[in-house]
C-alpha cells in the first residue's frame, strides 16, 4: 500500500471493523490563466497539483451510503434513494451528490462505506471540492465497474455540485481535477470540452509555481459573480453573439456606447483573457515557458482594472511576489480574496514567500499562506 493511502485505510478499518476495498485519489488545482471565462464559453489553462483528497472506500448492503471525513465534522449516514438536490446539508453533500449523480446516469449502487482524507486546503481556490467529488466519484465508479471514462466521471462529479451541493460552477474544476497529467496543463475548452495536455515543464525551466492564499474571505463574492455573470450576458446580447467567447475585441471597440460602462470593460476583460489563454497555450506548445510572464501580469491587471474582482490582499500578494523577482504572477479564481499564484525562479521561491508575509504585515493583513505546488497527475487508485 503506497504510503499515502496508510492512514486513511487505517481510519476506514477503525470505523468499520474491515479492510476498505481500495483507495483513490484525486487532486485540487490552479489556473494559470484563463478567469472568468468559463461561463462564457471560453478558454482555461488549469493543471492539477500535488494535494490530493483521498477516498477509502467499500461496498456495504442496505442502500446506506456512510461518510466519515478526518477533516470535517461528524460522520453521515444517509438513504441514498432519499439524497437528491437540496436534500443534503454541509461537506456530505460532495460525495452524497457524487453518488445520486452516477445513480442518475444508471449505475446501481446498493450502499457504500467512504472515509475522506487530504491535504487540499478547502476554500483556498485550490478546489478541494472538485477533488472530493473526484475521488468519490472514481472510488464509485471502479467499485461498481460502471465503466464511465474521464470526462464522463468529470460531468457527474460537476452535476454533483451544481444541483446537489447548489454551487453554479463551470468545468474546469472536474475536468482537471480527473484529466491533469504531471509535467502538464490542461487547455481546455469550456464550450466543446476539447481537452489538450500542455507541456509544463517547471523543474526543467528552473521555475516553481507558488499559490499566496491572502486568508481573506471571499467575501462579496457570491452576489459580484452573479453581477460579472449577467454583465456577461447582457454584453453577448448587445454584441449579438451566443457567448463572449465568440467575440473581437474590435467588436467590442466597435460597440463601446452600446455595451456602456461598466459593460465594455467586463466583455473587454472576457475577450481579451481567452486571447490571453490562447498565447499562453502557444508559447508552451513552443517550449517558450519562461515567457509567461507578461500575461500573467496583463490577466491580473485586466481582472483588477476591467473586471474589478481583485481585493487590497490579492494586489499586494501579486506586487509582492514580482517585487521578489517572480517571472509573473496573478489573482487566480474568482477573487474578492483567495489566492494569487506566481511562477518563480527555483531559488527565489523562499524569497517570494518572506515578502508577501513582510507586505501583508506592513499593510495589517493577517499571514498569507504560501504553498509551492507541482503539476500532477488527476484522480487515480492509491491501493
Ligand atoms: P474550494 O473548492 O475552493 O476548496 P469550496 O467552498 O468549493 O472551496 O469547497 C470546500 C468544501 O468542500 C468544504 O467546505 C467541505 O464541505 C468540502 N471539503 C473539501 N475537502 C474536504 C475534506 N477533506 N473532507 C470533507 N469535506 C471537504
Ligand atoms: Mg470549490
Amino acid at each position: 500500500m503506497s504510503d499515502r493511502a496508510g492512514p486513511v485505510a487505517a481510519a476506514f478499518r477503525e470505523w468499520t471493523g474491515r479492510d476498505p476495498e481500495g483507495v483513490w485519489a484525486a487532486p485540487g488545482r490552479v489556473n494559470l490563466i484563463g478567469e472568468h471565462t468559463d461561463y462564457n464559453d471560453g478558454f482555461v489553462l488549469p493543471a492539477a497539483i500535488d494535494r490530493l483528497v483521498l477516498v477509502a472506500a467499500g461496498r456495504r448492503d442496505g442502500g446506506r451510503l456512510r461518510l466519515w471525513s478526518r477533516q470535517a465534522g461528524p460522520p453521515a449516514d444517509l438513504e441514498l434513494a432519499a439524497v437528491g438536490p437540496g436534500r443534503v446539508e454541509g461537506w456530505a453533500a460532495y460525495p452524497a451528490g457524487v453518488a445520486w449523480a452516477l445513480g442518475q446516469a444508471g449505475v446501481e449502487l446498493g450502499g457504500a462505506d467512504l472515509v475522506v482524507d487530504g491535504d487540499v486546503p478547502a476554500g483556498s481556490g485550490l478546489s478541494s471540492s472538485a477533488a472530493l467529488e473526484c475521488a468519490t466519484a472514481t472510488a464509485l465508479a471502479d467499485l461498481h465497474g460502471a465503466g464511465l471514462d474521464r470526462p464522463a466521471l468529470a460531468a457527474l462529479a460537476r452535476r454533483a455540485e451544481n444541483e446537489v451541493v447548489g454551487v453554479p460552477s463551470g468545468a474546469m474544476d472536474q475536468m482537471v481535477s480527473m484529466l491533469g497529467r504531471a509535467g502538464h496543463a490542461l487547455f481546455l475548452d469550456t464550450r466543446s470540452l476539447a481537452t489538450e495536455q500542455v507541456p509544463l515543464p517547471l523543474e526543467a525551466a528552473g521555475l516553481c509555481l507558488v499559490v499566496l492564499d491572502t486568508r481573506a474571505g471571499h467575501r462579496l463574492v457570491d452576489g459580484a459573480y452573479a453581477d460579472r455573470r449577467a454583465a456577461c450576458e447582457a454584453a453577448a446580447a448587445t454584441l449579438g453573439v451566443a457567448a463572449l467567447r465568440d467575440a473581437t475585441l474590435a467588436q467590442v471597440e466597435q460597440h463601446r456606447t452600446a455595451l456602456g460602462e461598466p459593460g465594455l470593460r467586463r466583455a473587454r476583460h472576457v475577450v481579451t483573457e481567452n486571447a490571453r489563454v490562447l498565447e499562453a497555450v502557444a508559447l508552451l506548445r513552443a517550449g517558450e515557458l519562461d515567457r509567461l510572464g507578461p500575461l500573467l501580469a496583463a490577466s491580473h491587471a485586466s481582472l483588477r482594472d476591467d473586471y474589478e474582482v481583485s481585493s487590497p490582499e490579492l494586489d499586494t500578494a501579486v506586487a509582492a511576489a514580482v517585487e521578489a523577482g517572480a517571472v509573473g504572477a496573478r489573482m487566480t479564481g474568482a477573487g474578492f480574496g483567495g489566492s494569487a499564484i506566481a511562477l518563480v525562479p527555483a531559488e527565489l521561491a523562499s524569497q517570494v514567500g518572506d515578502r508577501a508575509r513582510e507586505a501583508f504585515a506592513a499593510a495589517g493583513f493577517g499571514p498569507p499562506e504560501i504553498t509551492p505546488v507541482v503539476p500532477s497527475d488527476g484522480a487515480r487508485r492509491l491501493a
